[in-house]
């Protein structure tokens, strides 16, 4: 499994964090996340490298995934 950190930038975001329970500064990265589905791999195809929001907290380190579908 290769794990494809590329050249997307990270930024740093205002993001509401749960844990904090306000606005915090955010590492933001987009992560393709690989599925293997194998049963329905035609029909899922196209999900099946999902962009996957990836936020960390600067604050509390809390992570969140948001797929992007
Ligand atoms: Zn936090």
């Amino acid at each position: 499994m290769t794990t494809q950190s590329s050249s997307t930038a990270t930024e740093y975001q205002a993001e509401r964090c749960a844990n904090c329970d306000e606005q915090t500064p955010h590492d933001v990265s987009i992560e393709l996340e690989a599925t293997h589905n194998d049963r329905v791999r035609d029909e899922n195809e196209k999900f099946a490298r999902t962009p996957c929001r990836v936020t960390t907290c600067r604050r509390c380190g809390e992570q969140s995934f948001e797929r992007q579908t």
